[in-house]
């Protein structure tokens, strides 16, 4: 079976970048472009030579070194068909049930709109990873700029039934403040609590906590456990809705 590689960078202020490898064709990709110089940092400490950008959403976090790369290598430049007028030098647009090879992989596009109306994420199955840009983090998800509350939790909740051993790969590194606002929604959550330890180890030693797992993500983020119980008494929304629930839980991290 294909092996795919990935090198993980830390580069902006919180973002990260990613590149993936396949081996057997050579095909390298970066997830999103958020500062050419540090791809390029990144392909030469691997040795591998860029032929895709994948894009999961417009903002210039996620696209401002397309052209620069692009330029330099005549890379392929994939994204959102629904966003592709802001997606600089796009080549092939994509949307919700659409596949894109790669190398010697397949990725099944999911729209996981709200973050941004059409913000794409990658699942790579055989790989069993996915690269969801702004629209889920460990322990948090994006802030919903252009799509509703209800829009945001019907993405949320195609990546939540995602198989749970899929890795995920998330476009930044918030996972301490998110640790931190998590644990005021579920103090309960024993699996949450000895997350938020180790997570504050792993910042201390100025670690990465990403990438993370839909499994764990479904122990401890808020935000995919609306049906929790106790997040339910402890918001009072013992018979809403589990998008209403995920919308005050939205609402809660925006004012903390
Ligand atoms: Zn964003
Ligand atoms: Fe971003």
């Amino acid at each position: 079976m294909a092996k795919l590689e990935i090198r993980q960078f830390p580069c902006l202020s919180d973002n990260y970048g990613v590149l993936i490898h396949d081996k057997e064709t050579g095909a390298t990709a970066s997830i999103d472009a958020p500062e050419a110089s540090a791809v390029k940092a990144a392909l030469a400490e691997t040795g591998w030579s860029l032929s895709h950008i994948l894009v999961t959403h417009h903002h210039i976090d996620h696209t401002g070194g397309i052209e620069e790369l692009k330029g330099e290598t005549g890379c392929e430049v994939v994204g959102p068909k629904s966003e592709a007028d802001k997606v600089p030098g796009i080549d092939v647009k994509l949307a919700e049930g659409d596949t894109y090879t790669f190398g010697s992989f397949e990725a099944r596009v999911l729209d996981v709109g709200g973050h941004t109306t059409g913000h794409i994420a990658y699942h790579l199955p055989e790989a069993k990873v996915a690269f969801v840009g702004d629209a889920l983090f460990a322990l948090g998800c994006g802030r919903v700029f252009e799509g509703t509350a209800e829009m945001m939790w019907a993405s949320l909740d195609k990546l939540r039934n995602l198989p749970p051993d899929t890795t995920i790969y998330c476009g930044h590194e918030y996972t301490l403040s998110n640790a931190e606002f998590a644990i005021t929604i579920e103090p309960e959550n024993q699996a949450l609590q000895a997350r938020v330890e180790e997570i504050k180890a792993l910042r201390e030693k100025g670690e990465p906590t990403i990438p993370t797992t839909i499994a764990r993500e479904l122990e401890t983020n808020p935000f995919l456990r609306p049906s929790s119980g106790d997040i339910r008494s402890r918001l009072g929304m013992e018979q809403a809705e589990d998008w209403q629930v995920f919308a005050e839980i939205r609402r809660r991290k925006d004012a903390a």
